[in-house]
């Protein structure tokens, strides 16, 4: 059976290297002039390639995740993996990275598990058009027709990347549209003088005092906004809101001294500014351009208690998420409402991996998803005879 694979990233690598492992004939069309560009930039070069403690709470509302997840346990992951010679370890947090701590040399193992069981590369090949025909598809790389008895859609999305093609490839109505997502924010009123500062805080985006959501853990300032592993996780719930067109009054509220209760960083800084000490309030505690911005915000006059209060509540009013190419994912995609069980469209093409809306937070999640929703399509007897040859 001649099945194309539109796209050679962590899913259409994965669903090709299984098939070719069972005996199909499979090509993969990828329109860069290698596979896996965006999978050799993941976890900064490192690839987080997993995550021990997945569940499908780490993803958008989704069905489809749930039934991924329990036919694709993060152990039947790792098999896939070994399989392919990439072994791996965990973080104390469960994030899994691959021994080499190499995110190209994930692809290379990839690449060449697909070279060594005949499966067949073309690149600088763009897709632009699958049409089914009788028995079959036409599909339209650069330009010629070419036909194929199977099409597995595994493109992606525009995160750092050119747009896909998405809607030629497969029926717009199956589509719900698509936002960046695990991306940085732009704030009104940003303080540049922060830009480039990181800072551990527990932070809170809330819609008009709502809580939407509220994470712990590294925050990066910028001279436009925000960035940092806990306001991309925050972004994706404002882009979620977005695909349903739903807008809001976002405000990010920040404990930037997490470590301490407000009535304690208080009294410390009654000491301190009564001993004439206010530039130096938060020496020790803050580091200095963030004290600074604080102290600023507060005014000359203003009281202990309003300077606790502020480090333990500081807030930042959401302008707009950046744009895809500073995003990680992207929320929206090919819905499942118009998948069948075996991930097939209406048209019979098999859609995997983040084509599809499915979204993860940051922490291996994604490509997670990318690779289980390829195992997923084949079965249990399948995959054995996958995870049987290296
Ligand atoms: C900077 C960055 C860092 C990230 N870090 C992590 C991380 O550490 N851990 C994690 O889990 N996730 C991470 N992600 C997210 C993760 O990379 C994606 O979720 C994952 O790569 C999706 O895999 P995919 O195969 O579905 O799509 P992609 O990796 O996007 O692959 C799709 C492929 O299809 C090709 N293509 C698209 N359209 C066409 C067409 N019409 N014709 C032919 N080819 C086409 C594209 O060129 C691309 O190579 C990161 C993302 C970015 C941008």
């Amino acid at each position: 059976m001649k099945t194309l694979v539109i796209g050679g990233g962590m899913a259409g690598l994965t669903y090709a290297v299984v098939a070719c492992k069972n005996g199909y004939d499979v090509t993969v069309a990828e329109r860069n002039s290698r596979v896996g560009k965006k999978l050799a930039m993941t976890g900064n070069g490192k690839c987080n390639i997993g995550n021990d403690n997945v569940t499908a709470a780490c993803y958008n509302r989704s069905k489809l995740v749930k039934r991924v997840l329990e036919a694709v346990p993060v152990d039947e992951y790792k098999r896939f993996l070994n399989s392919c010679g990439i072994f791996t370890y965990s973080d104390c947090e469960g994030r899994v990275y691959p021994l080499s701590d190499s995110a190209s040399n994930v692809v290379d193992c990839l690449r060449y598990q697909l070279s060594k069981f005949g499966g067949k590369l073309l690149t600088d090949a763009l897709v632009t058009c699958v049409a089914k025909i009788r028995g079959g598809y036409e599909v339209v790389i650069n330009g010629q027709k070419v036909y194929f008895d199977k099409v597995v859609v595994a493109c992606g999305s525009r995160s750092q990347a050119a747009p896909t093609f998405l809607e030629q490839l497969v029926p717009s109505t199956a589509l719900t549209p698509t936002v960046p997502s695990l991306v940085p924010v732009k704030v009104r009123d940003p303080d540049g003088t922060l830009n480039g500062l990181r800072v551990r805080a527990k932070v809170t985006l809330s819609d008009h005092d709502i809580v939407l959501g509220s994470q712990q853990g590294e925050v990066l300032f910028r001279d436009y906004g925000l960035s940092g592993i806990c306001i991309l996780n925050l972004s994706a719930i404002i882009a979620r809101r977005n695909v349903l067109r739903k807008n809001g009054d976002y405000r990010f509220e920040m404990d930037v001294v997490p470590d301490l209760d407000e009535w304690i960083l208080e009294e410390i800084l009654y000491k301190r500014m009564l001993a004439g000490e206010r530039e130096k309030a938060f020496y020790g505690i803050l580091h200095n351009k963030l004290a600074a911005h604080i102290l600023r915000r507060i005014g000359g006059s203003s009281s202990t208690m309003e300077a606790a209060h502020l480090a333990k509540h500081l807030t930042f009013d959401f302008d707009r998420l950046l744009d895809w190419s500073m995003s990680q994912a992207t929320a929206g995609g090919i819905d499942e409402g118009y998948l069948s069980d075996s991930l097939k469209l209406s048209n019979g093409v098999i859609a995997l991996g983040e084509a599809l809306n499915v979204d993860g937070i940051c922490g291996g999640y994604n490509l997670y998803f990318a690779a289980a929703s390829a195992l997923f399509v084949f079965t249990p007897d399948e995959r054995e005879i996958a995870f049987s040859l290296s």
